[in-house]
């Protein structure tokens, strides 16, 4: 779902990369915008897929996944900052214009702080680093691929409980103190926390396995029913 944004400059780009997938952006009353369906599609056909604006893995004390492709077992440690891990070093290059700056962020952390890097936080931390490398043009804008349909998507603030808010607020000082540069402030990014938990989506393996979080602001503009803040279908 996705609020009505001030500067909608997005939207005609938008249109004009998925109209030759049969899709379109519409308004409709009540709802706000709507990914819709210009073509019949055939029972199993795949309508849409994208990579996520940003995603991290689930890594605990028991599972842990591969930052770039989320596989598992025979992970190795960024020899750095000891948090991201990799399969090998294919998944490592790859990431690393992201994790580059990631890494400097967080050998700097204390034991303490580094204990409190959540799936969630990291998530965060990656979402504005990366919005960081698609400004300053390290990495390219793309129509389907931009901070800007981030920020279009609902962040439904006003249903949120004060427990709620607090735990936002907090969650948005530690990404701060993550990354005290970072040029979003802290009522921003708990208006983001509040964005992911209405859109961001479980990346599952084949077995519906939950691997990690990603946000896929393209594929959240499908209308979708919030069963829980931090689940949705
Ligand atoms: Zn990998
Ligand atoms: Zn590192």
């Amino acid at each position: 779902m996705v609020e009505e944004a001030k500067n909608n400059s997005y939207m005609e780009p938008l249109r004009r990369a998925i109209e030759a997938k049969g899709l379109t952006v519409t308004t409709q009353q009540g709802k706000g915008r709507c990914l819709t369906t210009t073509v019949d599609f055939s029972p199993g056909q795949v309508i849409i897929s994208q990579e996520p604006y940003a995603s991290a893995p689930s890594n605990g004390t028991i599972n842990s996944f591969c930052d770039g492709c989320f596989a598992s077992g025979g992970l190795k440690f960024c020899s750095k900052c000891r948090v991201a891990r990799y399969c090998g070093s294919g998944c490592q290059k790859l990431e690393w214009k992201l994790h580059q700056l990631e890494c400097e962020a967080l050998v700097g952390l204390s034991k303490d702080r580094r204990e409190m890097l959540t799936t969630s936080i990291r998530l965060m931390v990656r979402l504005l680093l990366r919005r960081r490398l698609q400004y300053e043009k390290v990495i390219p804008t793309t129509a389907t691929d931009d901070y800007e349909l981030v920020e279009a998507l609902e962040a439904h603030m006003s249903e949120l409980n004060e427990e709620q808010l607090v735990l936002y607020a907090q969650m948005a000082n530690l990404v701060k103190l993550v990354l005290p540069s970072t040029e979003i402030d802290v009522k921003n990014i708990t208006k983001n926390f509040s964005r992911l938990a209405c859109n961001a989506h479980s990346i599952c393996d084949s077995e519906l396995r939950p691997l990690g979080t990603g946000l896929y602001p393209v594929i959240s503009i499908i209308n979708h029913r919030k069963i829980s803040r931090g689940a949705c279908c």
